[in-house]
Parts: C-alpha cells; sequence; structure tokens
C-alpha cells in the first residue's frame, strides 16, 4: 500500500518537476534501441476495474506517442531486426512499439492514434480461443473473481496449490486477491492452470459485462491489422509460463500459435514475444528452432546492434503524462543492455 503510494507520488507529483528541470532529458541522450511493450488502451481506467496496470488512457497513450515522433526515430521491430542482420547501425535513439496478446482496444484505439503518427508498431497474438472469441486464462480469472459477489476466494477450494487459505475479495483487497490467485496459476503447468480458471469460473461465476471482460481482436480483425501494415507476431497458443515446459512443448506452443496467425494472414509471422517473460535457456533455443527471426521478452533494458534478437529487452509503459513516460524511458537505458549475440 505504502509502495503504491510513493511510486504514486513520484509519478504525479516527482516526476513533472524532474522534467522541468531538464533531468531526464540529459538522460534520454543515449543512443540504443528501445522497444516499448504495451498491452491494453482504454478510454478511461473506470472502462477496465482491476486493469493490473496493463492498461493506458487513451489520452496518455496519445501524448507518448506524440513525444516519440517528435524525439526518436521510430522504426518498425521488422526494420530493427533487419538492420542488425546486415550489421548496418540502427539510427540513434532508436525505438520500436510493441503490443501483447491481442486485445480488441489496440485496433480501436491504439492504431488510429498510431496511423496518425505514421508510428509502425507489432502485435504479438495468442491464438488460443481467438476463433470461439474466448478471453485469455487470466482475464478469465479476473473477470470472475472482479464480478463476483462471493467474500473471499477459498484457495483449497480451486485447487491452488499450497495450504488452504481465505482471500478477502473486499473492496480493498480484491485486486491483491486477484494477483496473489494469479501469481499462484502462473507457478503452475498449463494444464493445471487452465483446471483451476474452469473451476474458479465454476465456483465463483463468469460475466457478460464488458467492463470486466477484456475483449481481444477476433481473427478478422487481426487479419485487417495485418492488411493495414501491423505487424503481427506470434505469442503462443495457450499463454503458458514456458520456463515449466520441455523444449519441444514450448516449440509445439510456438509452432501452432505462428501456424494460425501465418494462415490468418497469409503472410510469414516470423516475431514472437515470451508470454509473462516467463522463459529460461531451454525457451530461447525453442524459439531458435522453431525459426523465429526475433523475440521479445518483459526484461527491463534496451538493445543495440550487438543484442540477441531472441532476448531483446522491453520498457513497459506507465499510464502517466509524457513526464512520467520519460522517466520509464530513462530508467530502462540506466538498466542496461540486452545480452550480446553468442557467436555459433
Ligand atoms: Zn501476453
Amino acid at each position: 500500500m505504502l509502495l503504491n503510494l510513493a511510486k504514486s507520488v513520484l509519478r504525479t507529483t516527482v516526476s513533472p518537476v524532474l522534467d522541468f528541470a531538464g533531468i531526464y532529458d540529459r538522460r534520454l541522450r543515449g543512443d540504443g534501441w528501445t522497444i516499448l511493450m504495451y498491452h491494453r488502451v482504454v478510454n478511461d481506467l473506470a472502462d477496465a476495474p482491476f486493469g493490473l496496470g496493463m492498461c493506458v488512457r487513451r489520452a496518455h497513450f496519445a501524448s507518448q506517442i506524440a513525444y516519440l515522433r517528435r524525439n526518436f526515430n521510430v522504426l518498425s521491430l521488422r526494420e530493427g531486426i533487419e538492420r542488425i542482420a546486415r550489421g548496418d547501425p540502427l539510427p540513434p535513439r532508436a525505438v520500436s512499439v510493441t503490443f501483447d496478446d491481442g486485445y480488441l482496444d489496440n485496433m480501436e484505439l491504439a492504431l488510429p492514434i498510431l496511423e496518425a503518427h505514421q508510428v509502425p508498431f507489432t502485435v504479438y497474438v495468442a491464438s488460443g480461443g481467438l476463433a470461439e472469441g474466448e478471453g485469455l486464462w487470466y482475464d478469465r480469472v479476473r473477470a470472475s473473481l472482479a464480478s463476483t459477489s462471493e467474500a473471499a476466494v477459498d484457495t483449497a477450494r480451486i485447487g491452488l496449490p499450497g495450504p488452504g487459505r481465505r482471500l478477502s475479495l473486499s473492496r480493498w483487497q480484491r485486486e491483491a486477491t486477484i494477483r496473489q490467485v494469479l501469481d499462484g496459476l502462473w507457478s503452475l503447468p498449463i494444464r493445471e492452470a487452465l483446471e483451476i480458471v474452469s473451476r474458479i469460473e465454476r465456483v465463483y461465476g463468469t460475466t457478460r459485462d464488458p467492463v470486466f471482460l477484456a475483449p481481444r481482436m477476433s481473427p478478422a480483425q487481426v487479419r485487417a491489422m495485418h492488411g493495414r501494415g501491423v505487424e503481427i507476431g506470434a505469442h503462443t497458443v495457450n499463454h503458458p509460463n514456458l520456463s515449466l515446459m520441455s523444449q519441444a512443448e514450448a516449440e509445439a506452443e510456438m509452432l501452432e500459435s505462428r501456424r494460425v496467425l501465418e494462415e490468418l494472414c497469409q503472410a510469414p509471422v516470423d516475431g514472437f514475444a515470451y508470454p509473462g517473460g516467463k522463459m529460461s535457456a531451454s525457451t530461447v533455443a525453442a524459439a531458435r528452432a522453431a525459426g523465429f527471426r526475433h523475440a521479445v521478452t518483459t526484461i527491463k533494458g534496451i538493445n543495440n546492434g550487438r543484442s540477441d534478437v531472441l532476448q531483446l529487452r522491453r520498457v513497459g509503459m506507465p499510464d502517466n503524462a509524457v513526464s512520467d513516460f520519460k522517466r520509464a524511458l530513462g530508467s530502462a537505458m540506466r538498466t542496461g543492455l540486452a545480452l550480446p549475440r553468442q557467436a555459433c
């Protein structure tokens, strides 16, 4: 609670002061290729309660993209990868924009802004349940627990490993409880996690209230995005914790999601994003064996011409105005460079 309060003060009070003093601009002068990571863009946070930090308000997003256009060299991820492959230098202050998961708001709210500023971008789409219009597993959990009238989650009843506990769903505790349940599920192999997700929906209910759902693009909408010049990347079928899988299992998740998306877009899909950033050495080996030309992580940092293109670093973007956006960019630049490519 206190930590969140401190972060909020930093973002809304300290960031504008430091920005006014020119501190952030000095930090952003360094070179390197910064890849931004977004998930959802919403008109208002009231449209997505329990957004769990994955939502950026439309007005903030528009000001962030306008700032990037004015101050950075924006390039598509594909162009960055091609330059690295050719050994050509990346432009100074290079930046690329990515979205994970494939939410409908990427098309409805983000696309018009990005097109208006002529900013290319990549969307990594999980293919499971896409044709059926099903939510991703963590969104199903979030929707169920956000909308239930039950007072607490009984972890033994839903089969979460560990000692049975009752986690409060009070107004003040609900978000923390949702996070705790999701953390528990991320620690499990995907088959077990999906069984528990179905149990949660049986016990705590499902909802049709759009405010609790996080609609994904339909197959036709993914195809339309690709037709508008958006790069579509793979993001597995089931959005599992890949680090808990064997290399062969991880590779199967990667190949199947790529197959579905390639059939949909009638074009090669050669980029990949590790779901939830969960990865191990064998996961990277799986991405290599699957033949991806690039893969992005959720490890904070920036990249350069020597970076391992299967372990590109990214920066998660805050739901804040430009001053705090600059703080986040500067922080990634100080955090460090992606790992260099291995000689092979
Ligand atoms: Zn994801």
